[in-house]
């Protein structure tokens, strides 16, 4: 856990002292460095990495917070707050749209990180899925990322080094986030969250370090309820017709899942946004503010369309993930080995599972797993990638 007080931007990032460190110590050192002074702290490029889940935009995003606070991140100030709304105008979050950045997308990109910042000293670029720049897009960037426009500041994330194109990697400094350990999580759960113990260690360790997932899992019924849908499929899989039947339902699932996040999200965005533009307007004054509101309001569902589909994304994943730590559990068993299941209170379940089956197809199915994370990673559409998941889970064999 982070020894910051709660509710300073750092303090929702768990496990990860020494990255905090370093960012806290850039963050105090960003002004002198906006003078023009020399500093070793702040550097205008900045390149995250991390496992999923352990909180690589998270960490970029309070970072951000802490450039634009006047008090270096207090969070509950406007700045902290309109960063952790996406409203802030001078901290602008990019999720690239589809499997890689497009040309045009990295050129309006560049384009808008030569202006200065509105009313921050900083204009803070974070950049989800660096791993997604393919050469043409990553050669457009790199003069900008090279020499910023004064005050510009890039937050590169990606999941390693080695995902990110040699010529932007060495460009950034680079910032390496740990995968939270078990009790790191579990400490945080009870500690932020008031969650009982026993139901820390349960969602700590289903969540394998996914600090996200963990939160999920440790107050959120539903989202237990959900996971346990996903755990069930390999033991209902009896015919082509339950595979076919299967795999729709955790395609809707998780689309209510989405809806159930998103919806909630969305909705306080767009008050909040709202609420900034319509301040102290009434009567004919309304129609003015609207008009003018009604950009920015374009603006923001656009962000919230792409979150909402980086959301779906991440939950089939999850999916995915989940069922991975299942046969691996089974494998476990049908070797005979000594270590810990991920789903212990399914033990049953898994040794039935072990019973019915080699490990040679339990490996199989873990392949099937990893090819449909593939599938998805291509845009394919999630039901016909869960059909033939489902089969193969099936019928390991024919794959
Ligand atoms: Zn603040």
């Amino acid at each position: 856990m982070s020894s910051a007080p709660a509710g300073d931007v750092f303090a929702e990032l768990v496990g990860q002292e020494h990255a905090v460190e370093q960012l806290r110590a850039a963050a105090a050192d960003a002004p002198a460095a906006r003078a023009g002074q020399h500093s070793q702290a702040m550097t205008h490029a900045w390149l995250i990495t991390g496992p999923p889940g352990s909180g690589r935009s998270t960490a970029a995003l309070a970072f951000a917070a802490a450039l634009v606070c006047p008090q270096g991140g207090c969070g509950y100030c406007a700045e902290c707050e309109s960063v952790r709304h996406s409203t802030h105008p001078d901290v602008e979050h990019i999720v690239p749209e589809s499997v890689t950045y497009s040309v045009d997308e990295t050129r309006d990109l560049i384009h808008r990180a030569s202006l200065a910042p509105s009313r921050s000293p900083w204009h803070v670029f974070v950049l989800e899925d660096a791993d997604r720049l393919n050469p043409e897009s990553a050669n457009a960037l790199l003069k900008s990322i090279e020499e910023p426009t004064p005050g510009t500041v890039w937050i590169l994330c990606a999941p390693s080094t080695e995902d990110v194109l040699p010529t932007i990697r060495s460009r950034c400094r680079h910032l390496m986030l740990a995968t939270p350990s078990t009790s790191d999580v579990i400490s945080a759960l009870v500690t932020t969250l008031n969650v009982d113990p026993a139901m820390a260690a349960f969602a700590a360790r289903a969540a394998q370090g996914h600090i996200g997932r963990a939160r999920a899992l440790a107050t959120d019924e539903s989202a237990r309820l959900r996971r346990q849908d996903v755990l069930r499929i390999p033991m209902q899989l009896k015919d082509l017709g339950s595979c076919l039947v299967l795999a729709s339902e955790l395609v809707d699932t998780v689309t209510a899942d989405v809806a159930s996040i998103c919806d909630p999200l969305d909705a306080r965005e767009l008050a909040s946004l709202r609420a900034a533009y319509g301040e102290g307007a009434e009567g004919r004054g309304l129609g003015t503010v609207e008009r003018r509101a009604k950009g920015v309001v374009k603006a923001l569902e656009d962000r919230q369309k792409k979150r909402r589909r980086r959301v779906v994304r991440d939950q089939l994943d999850r999916a995915i993930v989940d069922l991975v730590a299942l046969y691996r559990d089974v494998l476990v068993v049908q070797l005979g080995a000594q270590s810990t299941l991920v789903n212990d209170e399914m033990r049953p379940q898994i040794e039935r599972l072990a019973a019915q089956s080699s490990p040679e197809d339990t490996l199989r199915r873990v392949d099937a797993l990893e090819r449909t994370r593939h599938l998805l990673e291509a845009n394919v559409s999630p039901l016909l990638a869960f059909e033939s998941l489902t089969v193969s889970l099936k019928d390991p064999s024919l794959a």
